[in-house]
């Protein structure tokens, strides 16, 4: 009899654990450098995913097994959930949804006109998903939006929906370059939500992803949004403010990296974040800081400090400009200027408002011609600036006859170069660092005239 019973227990046991279904299905609208990272990582901790994008080349691109855009570790993850079935792509948004109980918008938020978030993607979406939802959903947003965006959301959403549904803000902190790492193990995960239900669901989804005790904040939608702006805005303060101390150094002959090191070692500043270039760009600082100084005007608040950090860094950007022109005595006309990295930063192959791109401009403005490498950047540079520029095979065939190289990317790569192959190859030994790559006693030990961000130049021995 009690062998009986034993068994029964197991039996029940067996059949709990069957209808107990951990994994959750997922949808995620809008598959780029954080859609396609979010569902890709959502369905390797056991998930199913369906990701939803309007670009059908890219669906049928993601299909084919192919990964649209460059980002460490995701070609692995990608191929193993989509083997597993575990990751699917669609254009057709009502498919996609159909069977999903949290809906992910990784929607673009560009910057509108007056430099606020542009929101007509979200609200589009939004406005579909109420018309088309036949069941209960979490709608999350993950992209970036002004404080208020989860209610306009709700609103959209209610104009038509027949089915109960909650809004959740759930901002997104990955990197890019890093984007795969910073997705799995979080610093943080922000949750925006006031229904507890919408709230439960979204900590057993992130709970794989803390389980060394990171913390999840939960917090009312507002906070959230704001939480994400200000993390971007105090980012782009920080590298901002090194970039003027950098400037400063310059004038009075002090060395920044002596200045980084010296401050970086206070634990109330920290070491990241301090190394100046030639000024941050990419697809959120220049336009999430430019969207809060807009949502601080549309509350006649004037964010001072951000409206200083916007204008630094326009200048930033082109700040090697002059000195390419003084050390050429003002005549760019001819010049051949080999330019290594096009990206906005290594290890992507983003180049939305890539400092790269506005000093090519400047030089091609002045006469110049530019040949051009980067790991793998090349073939987006080349959809904007076409037959504008030269592009080489590799760094070294980018400095065959060149007057100087400009550095605009601190890849790896061109971290450990043969000064001696480099020298051979350029007409002139000359180079014009935007990420401070080199040693200044090594500069000078090489024979190079070396021109770098917030140190003495180096002339040629
Ligand atoms: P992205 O441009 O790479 O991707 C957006 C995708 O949405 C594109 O593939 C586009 O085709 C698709 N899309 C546009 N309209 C659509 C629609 N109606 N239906 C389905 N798909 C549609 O943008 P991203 O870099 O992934 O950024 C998305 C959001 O995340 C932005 O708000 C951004 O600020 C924020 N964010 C980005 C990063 C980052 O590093 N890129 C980091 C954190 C947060």
């Amino acid at each position: 009899c009690s062998s009986d019973l034993v068994f029964e227990q197991i039996k029940l046991c067996k059949a709990l654990t069957l209808n107990k279904r951990l994994f959750m299905k997922i949808a995620v609208v809008g598959t780029g450098y954080v859609g396609l990272v979010t569902g890709t990582c959502f369905a390797e901790m056991g998930n199913h995913v369906v990701c939803i994008d309007i670009d059908a080349h890219k669906v049928a691109q993601l299909k084919e097994g192919k990964v649209p855009i460059y980002e460490p570790e995701l070609d692995m993850l990608f191929e193993r959930n989509i083997k597993a079935g575990r990751l699917q792509f669609t254009t057709d948004l009502q498919a996609g949804i159909d069977a999903a109980e949290v809906v992910f918008l990784a929607l673009p938020t560009p910057p509108g006109e007056d430099g606020s978030a542009d929101l007509s993607y979200i609200l589009g979406v939004a406005k579909q998903l109420g018309k088309i939802m036949r069941s209960y959903k979490v709608l999350v947003d993950k992209s970036t939006v002004p404080v208020g965006t989860a209610e306009l959301v709700k609103a959209a959403v209610a104009e038509h929906a027949t089915v109960p549904f909650a809004v959740v803000s759930n901002p997104e902190f990955l990197r890019e370059g890093f984007a795969v790492s910073d997705f799995m193990k979080p610093d943080r995960v922000v949750i925006g939500c006031s229904d507890d239900k919408a709230a439960k669901i979204m900590e057993s989804l992130y709970k794989p992803f803390v389980r060394q005790g990171n913390p999840i904040y939960f917090m009312d939608e507002k906070s959230a949004e704001l939480t994400k702006y200000a993390a971007n805005a105090f980012l782009a303060t920080k590298i901002t403010f090194m970039n003027e101390v950098a400037n400063f150094c310059e004038l009075v002959g002090a060395d920044v990296d002596k200045v980084r090191i010296g401050i970086g070692s206070d634990s109330r500043i920290g070491k990241r974040f301090l190394f100046p270039g030639i000024g941050y760009g990419g697809s959120c600082f220049p336009k999430d800081v430019q969207a809060l100084v807009k949502s601080g005007q549309d509350q006649n608040y004037d964010f001072q400090i951000l409206q200083a950090v916007m204008a630094v860094n326009e200048d930033q950007k082109t700040i090697l400009l002059p000195r390419i022109k003084n050390y050429f005595r003002g005549q760019l006309q001819g010049k051949k200027i080999a330019v290594w990295g096009l990206a906005f930063k290594p290890d992507t192959d983003d180049i939305r408002e890539a400092p790269a791109l506005y000093m090519i401009r400047a030089l091609l403005a002045e006469g110049a011609s530019i040949c051009a490498y980067d790991p793998e950047a090349m073939l987006n540079v080349q959809a904007v600036l076409g037959e504008q520029i030269t592009y080489a095979p590799d760094e070294y065939v980018a400095l065959s006859g060149a007057d100087a190289l400009l550095i605009c990317t601190e890849w790896g790569v061109f971290r450990n170069p043969n000064f001696v192959a480099m020298k051979d190859l350029m007409k002139d030994a000359v180079i014009f660092d935007g990420r401070n790559l080199y040693d200044l006693e090594e500069m000078s030990k090489q024979g190079f005239y070396y021109s770098s961000v917030g140190r003495q130049n180096i002339m040629r021995s």
